[in-house]
């Protein structure tokens, strides 16, 4: 049954594949030479199947987790250095028709308030996202054909592309709407979006069925199915997600990591990046009612093993995630963050108070603004990064992997993020954020290999500090 280059959610995520994956990994976790030797090939850079990858999950022997860890650390290193991509979520509506069990949009949810942006109020958010210092959205939204259709979606990024609000500019749109048809796809990739984000939520159909019991969502086929869709589509950067705590994780990351295979395997081209969001709590929702949450040091060993397993994957950590367990994953293969994020609709240029109803899509445990979460990052030795150069250079997809396949990031992604933490540091850092800042990236140019490339990156960047934008490699 189990084929990784049919087009059949059922077959290219076998239920059966998974089960047997499972009961592989429970019979070998203790198997030191199988680990070791799986270990070895990660250290190659080859990357890990499923199989392979689910061995070193169920391993539970402390030092072989420690050699996870440094692996992941290294590969962290060696492809993305210390850069960590920003990022903000942009709500647009929360008007749902579905009927997702976890999630406060669903359809019965009377109390939430919903809430669908004009073009006016987009325009305020982008606003007030800019002046913050943010240069790449994730757009969010419920799935709602009368009230949220792709036109819509299509008229917002239109919206959020054309305005340029002092030094501002929102350069990268990515999209995280529901599943939808080719021809939307296609429409996506014509306005210019970066990646299109699409969380699976769970893998195991059955359950999938059950958690998502009506609305067009209800389509595990469909839904599971989407991000071939989006590829016939023309948009070749997909972003890939489950919501753990939802199903068994060690599901759930098999699945995962067999849809990475299987977009390889049909498209030339993994997933752009992978989300790593766990279940929290919302507007009628009780984390506790499900009985899958995973631990922190769970979690952090599915991040470092996501990292050695598909090395050229971007990963993603929201503010879901505390400042304690973003600084315990981080080096463990994150690349890229979201900063000072507001859940609810309107909520950048007028946050909610505590007594109004909330349009909140869930509680956000990373508070801070974006000027501190910069500040901490830099003070840790990563470079915070608003880098948009690949997609808007056209080099997306398989373009851009062979760019982090030929660890050119050193010479082109690492002079991009110090020239767009340098726009930063100018138009929207406080002072002690600034001076940090610009002793970091005096540091940071010294690593640039390339003699020419070293020159040109510290010339744009003395051009920045004389009020010139948007210089890119
Ligand atoms: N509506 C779109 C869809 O159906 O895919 C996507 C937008 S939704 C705003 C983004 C994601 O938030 C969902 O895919 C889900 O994984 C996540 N989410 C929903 N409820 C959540 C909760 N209670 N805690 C954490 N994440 C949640």
């Amino acid at each position: 049954m189990y084929d990784v280059k049919s087009l059949k959610a059922e077959e290219f995520i076998s239920d059966e594949e998974i089960l047997e994956t499972l009961a592989y990994a429970d019979a070998n976790k203790e198997n030191v030479e199988l680990i070791d030797a799986i270990l070895n090939k990660a250290r190659e850079r080859k990357g890990l199947n499923h199989r392979e990858a689910s061995v070193l999950l169920a391993c539970d022997m402390e030092d072989k987790i420690q050699e996870m860890y440094d692996l992941a650390k290294q590969i962290k290193e060696d492809y993305y250095g210390n850069r960590i991509v920003m990022f903000a979520p942009l709500y647009l509506s929360n008007y749902c028709v579905n009927g997702c069990v976890y999630c406060p949009y669903h359809l019965k949810n009377k109390h939430i308030a919903r809430k669908k942006l004009t073009q006016e109020e987009v325009a305020k958010e982008v606003i007030a996202l800019q002046d913050m210092g943010h240069k790449r959205l994730a757009i969010e939204a419920g799935e709602d054909p009368v009230n949220n259709p792709i036109e819509y979606i299509l008229e917002c990024i239109d919206t959020i592309y054309s305005i340029k609000h002092k030094n501002g500019a929102i350069r990268r749109v990515n999209v995280n709407i529901a599943a939808t048809t080719v021809e939307n796809y296609r429409k996506l990739h014509d306005a210019g979006i970066g990646t299109y984000i699409l969380f699976q939520e769970t893998y195991n159909k059955k359950s999938y069925e059950e958690l998502h019991p009506t609305g067009p969502k209800h389509d595990y086929a469909y839904h599971t199915e989407a991000m071939d869709r989006a590829m016939e589509g023309g948009i070749d950067d997909v972003g890939l997600g489950v919501l753990f705590g939802l199903e068994l994780y060690r599901y759930e990351f098999a699945g995962l990591l067999m849809h990475a295979e299987h977009l390889e395997a049909v498209h030339g081209v993994g997933p752009h990046t992978i989300s790593v969001p766990r279940l929290k709590r919302a507007d009628d929702i009780d984390p506790d009612t499900f009985d899958n949450g995973i631990d922190d040091d769970t979690f952090a060993k599915i991040c470092a093993l996501i990292r050695i397993s598909v090395p050229y994957t971007g990963m993603i950590i929201s503010t879901r995630e505390s400042q304690a367990v973003r600084e315990k994953v981080l080096p463990l293969g994150v690349s890229q963050i979201s900063g000072a994020s507001r859940t609810s609709v309107g909520g950048y240029a007028e946050p909610e108070t505590e007594e109004e109803v909330t349009s909140a899509q869930f509680d956000v445990s990373d508070n801070r603004t974006l000027d501190e979460v910069v500040n901490w990052l830099m003070k840790m030795g990563h470079i915070p990064s608003f880098c948009t150069a690949c997609y808007r250079e056209g080099r997306t997809g398989d373009r851009f992997m062979t760019l982090c396949k030929n660890m050119q990031i050193l010479n082109c992604c690492h002079p991009n993020a110090l020239m767009t933490l340098k726009e930063y540091l100018e138009d929207y850092a406080s002072p002690e954020t600034k001076e940090i800042g610009n002793k970091l990236i005096e540091q940071e140019l010294e690593k640039i290999p390339n003699p020419k490339v070293k020159a040109t990156a510290t010339e744009y960047i003395h051009n920045i500090a004389d009020g010139k934008r948007d210089f890119r490699f």
